[in-house]
């Protein structure tokens, strides 16, 4: 049976990233379309030609290296996933301090006074955005908006833009960060019902396939492993086999001990199945009640038949353990192997297996008889 794995938090972080991929694509542009503007109204190119392409360039770079490398395969380590973050981050913050950078200049360089109105206005539009856009890392997020916006504020006040703005730009940093911690919280919450839906979807695909009480397959999923092999079999003229096997007198059990101690047992009966039945590729179900199915990839009927014997011998020599002590039960086991030259299909297999194992039962019960399919 296929062991569930820990969730270490990884599809937790997938799920950052595949949104982080969504978020990091278009923002470049809006910086690049911003410096346009600014260096424009301020007829920048008649100054500073070199910095201006520089700058241009710069941020034609920063825009493209969003978009590639493109985020890692589903089933990526966390590893590759915190590092594919990390380049993201490290571009994205780039683009903030290159435009906090390239703001200073224009709050400084009074060359720059026509395109400053234009340059304050992108910089609330690009701080807004980020603190909505990347609240997925809260300190992250946090250096990113200072670093677009935190020149304004205090570069503002060496201006002639006046107090009026410098005053409202200042206050509107509260606004930015109380924006940032909110959505990071609703962020948050968002991956915590995520993970809520992940975990329940688990547990109910889980319980599709798995027999509660024994923690051995049910009958459904033993009937697709069943086709399954049957499949691989023909294919590759692998051998196959398949027992079931039925307690004996199973119904004394509940009827002198009552119906927990019946289910106890069963519950024992699975653990003494995966002792016996450790062949790689082994499937082990409870196909209802008292009745337990193994297939055997791998193995002709003769080798099944011997694991078989070994089940019965088992508990005969080591009874199974109860709280009301010891209990002394047999098994009748049928064994059937899967002939792929022949024809034959899944359920033939399974009827041939029953049939044998009605033949123990009929010989006397507590023995392994091997049939046909
Ligand atoms: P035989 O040797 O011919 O197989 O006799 P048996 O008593 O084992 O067979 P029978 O089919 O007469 O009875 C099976 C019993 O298994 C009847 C039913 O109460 C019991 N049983 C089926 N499912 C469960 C279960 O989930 N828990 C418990 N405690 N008993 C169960
Ligand atoms: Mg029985
Ligand atoms: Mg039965």
């Amino acid at each position: 049976m296929r062991v569930e794995g820990q969730d270490d938090g990884t599809p937790r972080l997938a799920r950052e990233v595949a949104d982080t991929a969504q978020r990091v694509v278009t923002g470049g542009v809006f910086y690049l379309l911003g410096w346009i503007v600014v260096s424009v109204a301020s007829d920048l190119n008649a100054q500073h030609l070199v910095s201006t392409y520089g700058v241009g360039l710069a941020f034609i770079a920063l825009a493209l290296m969003r978009v590639w490398p493109r985020p890692p395969a589903p089933g990526a380590t966390r590893r590759a996933l915190e590092a594919w973050l990390d380049r993201k981050w490290t571009v994205v913050l780039s683009t903030a301090a290159l435009w906090g950078t390239v703001l200073s200049w224009i709050l400084v360089d009074p060359h720059f006074a026509p395109g400053r109105s234009a340059a304050l206005l992108c910089t609330i539009a690009f701080a807004t955005a980020f603190a909505h856009n990347y609240c997925l890392r809260r300190e992250r997020a946090l250096l990113g908006v200072a670093l677009i916006y935190l020149p304004a504020p205090f570069l503002l006040p060496y201006t002639d833009e006046g107090l009026a703005v410098s005053a409202t730009v200042g206050a509107y940093s509260i606004y930015l960060a109380i924006v940032l911690l909110r959505s990071y919280r609703e962020y948050q919450q968002q991956l915590d019902l995520y993970d809520a839906l992940r975990h329940q979807r688990d547990q109910y695909e889980r319980l599709s396939r798995i027999d509660p009480l024994t923690g051995l397959a049910n009958r459904r999923f033993f009937g697709g492993a069943l086709e399954h092999l049957v499949g691989e079999s023909r294919r590759h003229g692998r051998p196959l086999s398949m027992l079931v096997m039925d307690l004996d007198h199973f119904k004394r059990v509940n009827d002198e001990l009552g119906h927990d101690a019946g289910d106890a047992c069963l519950a024992r009966f699975g653990d003494r199945m995966r002792e016996v039945f450790t062949a790689s590729g082994a499937h082990l179900a409870r196909l209802g009640g008292e009745e337990f199915g193994v297939l055997l990839p791998g193995l002709g009927a003769g080798a099944a038949a011997e694991l078989a014997e070994a089940m019965r011998a088992s508990l005969v020599e080591r009874s199974l353990q109860l709280r009301e002590g010891p209990l002394a039960l047999t098994v009748s086991i049928g064994v059937a192997g899967f002939d792929p030259g022949d024809g034959q299909d899944g359920s033939e297999l399974y009827r041939a297996a029953d049939r044998a194992m009605y033949r123990a039962k009929g010989e006397g019960r507590n023995r392994v008889r091997v049939g046909g399919a």
